[in-house]
């Protein structure tokens, strides 16, 4: 079995709880670990993968429970570093009267933002790893370096690059700026995992098949495009497979696209899966589990604590 690395922040999230009375009143609120990347990596723990975090948090007590929810989850955290000079993020959720939740960021900048390029090692990686980064939106320097880097000695050491952009439009007021960013690490990546409310927007292009072809540049050899309630499709330069979406009663999405790309990860580090290479019946396999994954991701609440285990998967009809 192979590694899967994730790269990026972990943060904690605080959602309120209500009973009743208006938005601006809550009666207390719920600390939950999450951040793109720290879901993913749980994700693949969970499934019985093998998961190492690549990332900082503040010596603050919410880094200790980033860790500590990581580290139950089964992710490895050697590759954690702490810093005294910022704070862990945190996002603070508000609940619109939709159901929908809208997130709002502190960060002055917030530790995962001072993770630096000197701090990444090549030996990290092996052949056949997998690096996954995610949420570049809201990147810049240091930490968009140490990324560069992480990347770079992850392809020599013959690791393969996933990326998810999981942009978050609301936050990002001059939103041009966060697209070139996307773009100019998405010609570095081998997987990229997209969904349908983002393509049209990255990419520029309202033709859906226009705007796949579009995403294969540089290295990028597959594209998975996850269409919420709808299921997904795995686009390859020769191929492409979709699977419907599974019906179920929906009551929280958070983290369905996180749950999605870590468990189609987890199946890609598989020893059998790896020496296979990504045909047709591979990729059909892999969104299929993947599409199950996330289902059952959101029919519960929360990001972390909602993933499922491979039990749950594969009693999931
Ligand atoms: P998010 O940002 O909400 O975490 P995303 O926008 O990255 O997710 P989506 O396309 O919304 O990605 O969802 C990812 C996958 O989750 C879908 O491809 C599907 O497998 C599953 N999924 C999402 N919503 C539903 C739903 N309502 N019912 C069943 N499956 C769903």
């Amino acid at each position: 079995m192979r590694t899967v690395f994730t790269i990026g922040e972990a943060l904690i999230d605080f959602i309120p709880h209500q009973k009743g009375g208006g938005l601006k009143e809550v009666d207390s609120f719920r600390k939950a670990a999450g951040g793109a990347p720290a879901n993913v990596a749980c994700a693949v723990a969970k499934l019985g993968g093998r998961s190492s975090f690549i990332g900082k948090l503040g010596a603050d007590a919410f880094g200790d429970f980033l860790v500590e929810t990581m580290e139950q989850a089964g992710v490895d955290t050697r590759y954690v570093f702490r810093t005294s000079e910022a704070n862990t993020a945190l996002a603070f959720v508000s609940l619109k009267a939709d159901g929908n939740r809208e997130f709002s960021f502190y960060r002055n900048p917030s530790a995962d933002m001072l993770l630096e390029e000197s701090e990444i090692a090549g030996e990290w990686f092996g052949e056949g790893d997998i690096l996954h980064f995610c949420s570049v939106d809201l990147i810049e320097a240091p930490v968009k370096y140490a990324h560069r880097k992480a990347i770079a000695l992850a392809k020599a050491a013959g690791a393969v690059v996933s990326f998810d952009p999981n942009v978050r439009l609301a936050l990002w007021p001059d939103r041009e700026s966060c697209r070139q960013t996307i773009l100019e690490f998405l010609p570095h990546s081998h997987i990229v995992k997209i969904s349908d409310e983002e393509l049209a927007y990255i990419t520029g292009h309202a033709d859906e098949q226009t705007a796949i072809d579009s995403l294969f540049v540089g290295d990028v050899q597959h594209v998975v495009y996850t269409r919420g309630p709808e299921g997904a499709v795995w686009y390859a330069r020769d191929f492409s497979v979709s699977v419907p979406g599974q019906r179920v009663a929906a009551i929280d999405t958070t983290g369905a696209g996180d749950a999605f790309v870590g468990s189609l990860l987890s199946r890609l580090a598989e020893e059998p899966a790896f020496a296979r290479g990504i045909d047709e019946a591979s990729a059909r396999e892999m969104l299929a589990f993947a599409n199950k994954a996330a289902a059952i991701t959101v029919t519960r609440t929360g990001a972390i604590d909602s993933l499922p285990t491979m039990g749950e998967i594969e009693r999931f009809k």
